[in-house]
């Protein structure tokens, strides 16, 4: 596979060029007929050309206007020339919930997870790549020197399967590290909404290294008493850092907190 274009290092350019991962991208996605598909930073195609025929409808994004050429040629995909940013799931969703899919853009891979956890609602899973380290930070488990905010974010909303990694050599230009495709599973069932929860959570680990107890002391508008309390009647210790709580405890604190 060659390349048609000089990559771009400032829009995160690393185009996949290994038939043999798009293949196994395409059978790890499982697309069928009843599928309406979001690829997320399509470049010059390579996966949307393999997509579209297997897909009820798949809408390509991709910012760089001199791609755009490359992803109009493949029939039967309506290509968007938007920074993934500033788009809107739901005004393209036309009642059908989306799946994500894309070999993310390294510098704005984790604002994207983001703003597509916040959007769930119209989307129906998400396959995604990232660059191993990152795909490390998003799995961690809790206490893991890895996990953070992201790690608890994706896996309070998402099941996650780790999936497979991928060579930094199978890239043009390559990258300095491997990647790797994860696969998200949205849970059901009560949540609290994003907002609330990452609020908290942005509360929680404003001080990484800080006990979780003096983080939110901080942040809340709470006494000590009271927090004490929920701390207590949930099992955690007051020396805890915001590190070692699972994404379920984070939730429980919350309710208890009633906040
Ligand atoms: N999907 C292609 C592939 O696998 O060969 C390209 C993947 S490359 C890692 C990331 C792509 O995202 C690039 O084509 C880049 O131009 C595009 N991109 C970067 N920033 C973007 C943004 N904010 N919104 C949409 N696309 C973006």
């Amino acid at each position: 596979m060659r390349i048609p274009v000089r990559p771009k290092k400032s829009l995160g350019q690393n185009f996949l060029q290994d038939n043999n991962v798009v293949e196994k991208l395409i059978r790890f996605i499982v697309p069928s007929k009843e599928d309406s598909f979001i690829e997320i930073g399509a470049g010059t195609g390579v996966l949307t050309s393999r997509l579209a025929p297997l897909a009820g409808r798949v809408v390509a994004v991709e910012i760089d206007r001199s791609l755009i050429p490359f992803l109009n040629q493949i029939p039967l995909v309506e290509v968007l020339n938007e920074d993934i940013r500033k788009v809107n799931l739901q005004t393209i969703t036309k009642g059908t919930k989306l799946r994500a899919v894309g070999n993310l853009p390294y510098y704005i891979s984790t604002s994207i997870l983001t703003s597509l956890i916040q959007q769930r609602e119209f989307l129906q899973d998400m396959i995604l790549m990232f660059q191993e380290e990152v795909a490390q930070r998003i799995v961690a488990p809790h206490s893991d020197s890895e996990y953070g905010l992201l790690s608890v974010l994706a896996q309070y909303y998402c099941v996650i399967d780790k999936g497979f990694r991928i060579s930094r050599n199978c890239f043009q230009p390559k990258p300095d590290i491997e990647s790797r495709v994860l696969r998200f599973s949205f849970r059901t069932g009560t949540l609290q909404s994003y907002e609330k929860y990452m609020k908290f959570l942005t509360q929680a680990f404003s001080q990484r290294r800080k006990k979780l107890r003096n983080n939110l002391l901080r942040n809340l508008q709470i006494s000590p008493e009271s927090l004490d309390s929920a701390f207590q009647k949930l099992g955690i210790a007051e020396t805890v850092r915001a590190e070692n709580l699972t994404p379920t405890q984070f939730d429980l604190l919350i309710q208890e907190l009633a906040l």
